[in-house]
């Protein structure tokens, strides 16, 4: 080592230095750098068996995934995780969580080793002022977050931090939350909303889960989301209960469309949305998923 870049590396490890006291004070999100406002995405997750299998889905994903600015970090909104209140995974090494039955075992054996980011945790804690956000050291990747961020990022190496949907809340509620999750975006945080835009288990036609395929209903609530959703007419999404009845059968319960109302919840005026992997499948279901970023 000569003698200037020693100098420079001992003026480095002093800010280092400085970084840390300032983290230690509480100013966490100086510990990430400023970048350029990163896209917020809505992926239709769909059956778990995504997770493995090669199809035109999963290649949709991949294509994102090459397309976007390497992000420092993730927070994803996956329909599989609903609690009490809301919660923040903190811990450094989040497992993978495989909720689901009845699927081969090589599913099972699946394993997305992203590691965590406890800081990016108390800093989203901080964020949000519309509740006591609680940190979590128990949950870990849930397969609406894992089966999805894996064909994004195949190495597992970007840290993954998941945020809980409050199942006792307003979709009203929920939207106004995700909006503070705003600043985020500029340090580097890609936020995944992942759940499934028409969701009706119940009414799926299994025989056909590998066919483009729609009951009318499902046809005629995800054509009136897709015109809300380009419209920018939000307020229609969010009283999806008052939209009739092809809204009521694709959305029985709310878990699975809820991480839309975050994801969208996002977009400012200057952004666009972009749609893709924009297919039913099963009758019931759409895989429809949404990027939104600058014009
Ligand atoms: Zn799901």
């Amino acid at each position: 080592m000569n003698r200037k870049t020693f100098i420079n590396t001992l003026a480095l490890t002093g800010m280092a230095g400085a970084a840390l006291k300032l983290n230690a004070l509480g100013k966490l999100t100086d510990a990430m750098n400023n970048t350029e406002q990163m896209p917020v995405l809505f992926l239709g997750h769909g059956s778990p068996m995504n997770a493995i299998e090669e199809n035109e889905f999963v290649k949709g994903f991949r294509d994102e995934g090459k397309n976007i600015t390497r992000p420092n970090a993730i927070i994803c909104i996956s329909a599989h995780w609903e609690t009490a209140g809301t919660f923040i995974t903190a811990m450094e090494h989040p497992k993978t969580i495989h909720d689901f039955g009845g699927f081969p075992k090589e599913l099972f054996e699946v394993q997305y080793p992203a590691p965590g980011n406890p800081q990016l945790a108390k800093e989203t804690k901080e964020l949000i002022k519309k509740t006591d956000a609680g940190l979590d050291e128990k949950w870990g990747l849930d397969h609406g977050c894992w089966s999805v961020v894996k064909h994004l990022y195949p190495d597992a190496d970007v840290p993954v931090l998941q945020l809980s949907i409050d199942y006792r809340q307003t979709p009203q509620y929920h939207y106004e939350l995700a909006k503070e999750l705003a600043a985020l975006r500029k340090k580097g945080v890609l936020i995944v909303g992942s759940g499934n835009m028409v969701h009706n288990l119940r009414m799926a036609a299994w025989d056909k889960l590998n066919e483009t395929y729609a009951y009318d209903w499902a046809a005629e609530a995800s054509e009136k989301m897709k015109q809300y959703i380009l419209n920018g007419d939000h307020q229609q999404l969010i009283n999806f209960r008052n939209q009739g009845k092809a809204f009521d059968l694709a959305i029985p319960t709310p878990e699975h469309y809820l991480p839309l109302l975050y994801a969208l919840a996002l977009k400012e005026e200057n952004e666009k949305i972009t749609l893709f992997n924009d297919k039913p499948v099963a009758g019931s279901l759409t895989m429809t998923s949404l990027k939104i970023e600058k014009e």
